[in-house]
């Protein structure tokens, strides 16, 4: 996808700082951090959100979630973390462009919206 904003980060033409990255998938931290640790994990096929995970195959799915949980061990978040993905508008999605965020470091709200 030639004009999608994480696409052309996981290309690198648009700058990021790295915190995984395998053959399936790409990880940075988020540019407006809500949490001490905030990552983006992202695959690097382009897929719209979890409206369009038919079209991935399970392996690269699934290297997402495994990437997720390499990513909080990493990030020393023995404490506990929470995995986000905003899917459509109702979800406020702001990139369209599928992305698990990983938010830890403090204590959550109780509440998830
Ligand atoms: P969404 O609202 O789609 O669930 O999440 C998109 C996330 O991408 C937001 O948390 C936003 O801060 C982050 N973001 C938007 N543009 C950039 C960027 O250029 N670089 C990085 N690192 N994060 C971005
Ligand atoms: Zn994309």
């Amino acid at each position: 996808m030639d004009n999608c904003l994480f696409c052309k980060i996981v290309r690198g033409e648009i700058p990021s700082t790295k915190v995984y990255e395998n053959d399936k998938v790409y990880a940075f931290r988020d540019i407006n951090p809500q949490a001490p640790t905030h990552v983006l994990v992202v695959p690097k096929q382009h897929v719209p959100s979890i409206d369009g995970i038919n079209e991935m195959t399970d392996s690269d799915l699934a290297a997402c979630l495994r990437a997720v949980r390499e990513i909080a061990a990493q990030e020393n978040l023995a404490g506990g973390y929470r995995v986000i993905s905003n899917c459509g508008p109702d979800a406020c999605q702001s990139v369209p462009h599928l992305h698990f965020h990983i938010l830890g470091g403090r204590k959550m709200a109780d509440q998830m919206a």
